[in-house]
């Protein structure tokens, strides 16, 4: 009889990578929602610094929306595409 040992043991090399990275790189974009330099990208929900941002679209003259901050050009070409998708009608 011929005896095989099919239930080998590979040991399983499965390393964990979670590097914390909280407030160790001043330049991650830890932004904080209730922070009112903070707005949220309409197209994407990435917060956005208002400070810094460079792709930003005002609403027509006289409603009431709020300057809006985009993360990218992408975003703001898709919002401008179709506002109303994202729920606004005065762009
Ligand atoms: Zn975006």
């Amino acid at each position: 009889m011929n005896r095989q040992n099919p239930s080998q043991n590979d040991p399983v090399n499965d390393p964990v990578n979670d590097p914390v990275q909280d407030a160790l790189d001043p330049n991650s974009s830890n932004l904080d929602a209730n922070d009112p330099n903070v707005a949220r990208d309409p197209v994407c929900g990435m917060l956005v610094d208002k400070r810094t941002a460079e792709n930003t679209l005002s609403p027509t003259v006289g409603s009431s929306e709020d300057t809006l901050y985009f993360c990218g050009a992408d975003c703001k070409a898709d919002f401008e595409r179709d506002p109303q998708r994202y729920g606004y009608a005065n762009f």
